[in-house]
């Protein structure tokens, strides 16, 4: 195989290595990667949001964040001028990544997880997850609600777009 095209798996192959490793919700090695990318980790009150939604992770760091870090990747390989790499960035598809990534670091099961975490929360959250049981909207990637109460237009949990383009 060509030797950028392996330079440039060797890195995913890293990143992605990395966030599974993090703590859950992320941990200083991995905000270490983050900055290395120029990427910002989520803010406290997003990251608080996502673990106390019906999404669930049992280790890792959120699958948006390695689609942030996997988006500067891309950019960074996308000017080599090497055809079989631009192809290798065209062919590279960061939904299912994410999504599998996902499935990577999902509970199994998840009921002791959701009882858990709602029996802790349940005074603070309930409202908040009233209103996802009732949500619409799901993200077509990894099957996130959207929360009506907060405007966005990429899923909040894996970054993927929410709304098909006009
Ligand atoms: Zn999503």
């Amino acid at each position: 195989m060509d030797e950028a095209i392996k330079n440039f798996n060797r890195e995913i192959d890293a990143v992605s290595g990395a966030a599974f490793q993090s703590a859950k919700g992320g941990d200083e090695n991995w905000n270490k990667i983050l900055n290395s990318y120029g990427v910002a980790p989520l803010g406290d009150d997003i990251k608080t949001v996502l673990l106390n939604s019906e999404m669930k992770i049992s280790r890792g760091a959120f699958p948006i964040e390695l689609r942030k870090v996997y988006e500067k990747i891309l950019i960074k390989h996308s000017s080599s001028g090497n055809p079989a790499l631009e192809e290798a960035i065209r062919n590279f598809d960061i939904d299912a990544k994410i999504k599998s990534y996902y499935q990577k670091i999902k509970p199994f099961g998840g009921m002791n997880d959701i009882f858990k975490n709602a029996s802790a929360t349940i005074t603070k959250y309930s409202q908040g997850m009233q209103k996802e049981k009732h949500s619409t909207m799901k993200c077509k990637n990894c099957g996130a609600p959207r929360l009506e109460e907060m405007q966005y237009d990429n899923c909040l949990f894996c970054g993927s777009i929410l709304f098909e383009p006009a």
